[in-house]
């Protein structure tokens, strides 16, 4: 039997028919009339200047910079000289751009307002941006600003030099453990920072991580995020290989969705695919449900017992993010400040 899977980019299987992922699930319909995006910050942040001539970024800091910066209080298109495509979305291309004034480069995420609203995913845009323009971690993507015209909106992200963490676990199938250990880490204390803002990000997974200058993990697109100062929430999201077991069976959900999927993530980097892929998605639920999950032997024992641990049916008894960072297998493999070793080799 032939398993259905998403249009989009990820092409995972579709979940119970509906869309995979950035896709359109429990969105309001709305009308072109209502497209608004929300008000700019107030100051424009871009205190970091980059100088890409031949590819090579040097990061400086200027005072004068930084005030000029403060001057100016919103962007357009013509503040930017756009550079070579880094890649295509269902939504929208994102282009290499760099700031005139500042020569400060960036990856600009060109989304058109027909396709948002065709697919009724207003909603994720407008709280991926009113999210990600907060946060500040050096393991989660700045948004530095967004504008719009009359056809499209142009978020302003932090360039991430190596791309998506999906591609580059494609090309090698699988990582080595201290490789792993040290995004799950960095993943983890990016999660606690997140959890900490209130912010659940719901949608964690290889397609949503990128690799910035030093090969350090990233963490973008807080499409399916959410704010939430107390309810816990009952939405169905995300991918169908991430969904924890309470997201599965559509019971409320809280922070612990992030824990779950950090497991998922775990096993996925180590083993090449995610722990519940399964022929069609019926088997996929079920394998969630009862957590059905089989460790190719090269798994050593104690990445196993950290997944044990993650990938646990009750949310309240998965570990917490802070005892993830005192884990043996991650305190042993993932000593600080050094480059993940499946990069050691690549040229900067
Ligand atoms: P997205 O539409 O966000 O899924 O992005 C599509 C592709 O563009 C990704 O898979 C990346 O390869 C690339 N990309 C997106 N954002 C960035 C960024 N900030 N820096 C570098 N590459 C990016």
């Amino acid at each position: 039997m032939s398993v259905a899977r998403c249009g989009c980019k990820e092409n995972r299987p579709l979940t119970a028919g509906r869309s995979c992922c950035s896709c359109n699930l429990n969105s309001q319909k709305i009308t072109k009339d209502s497209f608004k995006v929300p008000a700019p910050p107030a100051s424009r942040p871009l205190t970091t200047k980059v100088n890409f001539s031949d590819n090579k970024e040097q990061v400086t800091t200027t005072e004068s910079q930084v005030k000029n910066e403060d001057k100016k209080k919103s962007w357009s298109l013509s503040d930017f000289d756009l550079g070579r495509p880094l890649g295509k979305g269902k939504f929208g291309n994102v282009y290499l751009a760099r700031e005139k004034e500042s020569h400060y480069v960036v990856a600009l995420k060109v989304l058109f307002k027909s396709q948002i609203l065709d697919s009724e995913i207003e909603h994720q845009v407008r709280r991926e941006v009113e999210i990600q323009c907060r946060l500040r971690h050096p393991n989660i993507l700045r948004m530095y600003g967004y504008f719009h015209d009359e056809k499209r909106i142009y978020l302003i992200l932090e360039y991430a030099k190596h791309g998506s963490l999906y591609k580059l676990l494609k090309e090698r199938e699988r990582f080595d453990e201290k490789t792993v250990a040290i995004y799950i880490r960095d993943l983890c204390k990016a999660l606690v920072y997140c959890h900490t803002k209130k912010v659940i990000h719901r949608d964690i997974k290889p397609e949503n991580l990128l690799v910035g200058h030093n090969w350090e993990l990233k963490i973008a697109d807080f499409g399916w995020s959410v704010h939430s100062p107390s309810s816990r929430r009952m939405t169905l999201c995300g991918t169908l290989d991430y969904l924890s077991p309470e997201m599965v069976e559509g019971k409320p959900h809280s922070y612990a969705v992030d824990i779950w999927s950090l497991g998922v993530l775990c096993y996925e980097l180590l083993v090449g695919i995610p722990p519940f892929d399964a022929k069609d998605s019926h088997q996929t639920y079920k394998k969630i449900r009862y957590v059905i999950i089989k460790y190719p032997d090269f798994v050593s024992e104690k990445a196993r017992d950290l997944m044990g641990k993650l990938l646990v049916i009750n949310p309240d008894q998965r570990l917490p993010l802070s005892h993830v960072l005192q884990h043996p297998w991650i305190t042993e493999n993932a000593p600080e400040g050094v480059v993940p070793p499946a990069f050691n080799a690549e040229k900067k």
